[in-house]
């Protein structure tokens, strides 16, 4: 058995070291520990060693889960994967964050659903920085050179701003795998730097956050400005 409350802590610790690193306070760090696929017991145990934010990919896992838990206090939940239409009513019911707002459509979706529950969500933009064909998110792997591209993100961002129930948190995105780390971090710091140029575009828009890092780079997010890391296997282990 994989030991989860040792597995934060050092999953803190880390985040701790990359913070002071890049002289920056941990305290402005979310930790978000990845449970997809791993039983409520899992959770429960990180719930008791003090873990709160939990990341899910799959509606009906969400619904499940936090339907099974809704008596722990304060717990949330953060749904990290791309979104079918069909499912957007469990992301209304049950989610505190959505991470991976890809188009348009959903968003607009989510917002109604939203509206009938009286509910506001916090969401993230999900941004294609590295250019992969296996990324979602807006394609922005051009965005310093390409206008078209970029002003086509703005238009969305702005149609998305006009949607009453969602609150625009910022932007996510997620680095190849196995990439060096120069590759990695350039992707992050491209993430960042778009979020600059974004919230400059717009002074209405007060969306700094920025959701990037999971197990194999966070420490790198963290040093480039990270405001969420996304941490599954270094908490639970291998899925
Ligand atoms: C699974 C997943 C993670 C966590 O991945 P690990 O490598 O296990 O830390 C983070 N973000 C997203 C979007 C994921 O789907």
């Amino acid at each position: 058995m994989i030991d989860i409350p040792a597995g934060i802590q050092q999953v803190q610790t880390r985040i701790k070291q990359a913070a002071n690193e890049a002289e920056r306070a941990a305290s402005a760090i979310t930790l978000v520990a990845v449970s997809k696929t791993k039983p409520v017991e899992a959770i429960v145990a990180a719930y008791d060693a003090g873990q709160r934010h939990f990341g899910e990919n799959r509606a009906e896992e969400l619904e499940q889960k936090a339907e099974a838990l809704k008596h722990l206090p304060g717990i949330q939940w953060h749904f990290i994967g791309h979104l079918q239409t069909r499912q957007s009513k469990a992301i209304a019911d049950y989610a505190h964050y959505f991470h991976a707002v890809d188009r348009l459509k959903i968003a607009e979706r989510l917002s109604h659903q939203l509206a009938e529950r009286e509910r506001t969500l916090p969401v993230y933009v999900e941004v294609n920085i590295s250019g992969e064909v296996s990324k979602g998110g807006f394609n922005c792997a051009n965005w310093e050179q390409d206008s078209d591209q970029r002003d086509e993100f703005l238009n969305a961002v702005k149609s998305m701003m006009a949607l009453p129930q969602l609150s625009m948190s910022g932007l996510m995105t997620m680095a190849p795998f196995n990439a060096p780390e120069d590759e990695i971090r350039s992707i992050f710091r491209r993430l960042r730097e778009l979020s600059e140029w974004l919230n400059r575009q717009l002074s209405e828009l007060d969306a700094h956050e920025l959701s990037m890092g999971m197990t194999g780079d966070f420490e790198i997010a963290v040093e480039e400005g990270a405001s969420c890391v996304r941490v599954g296997t270094a908490i639970f282990g291998e899925r």
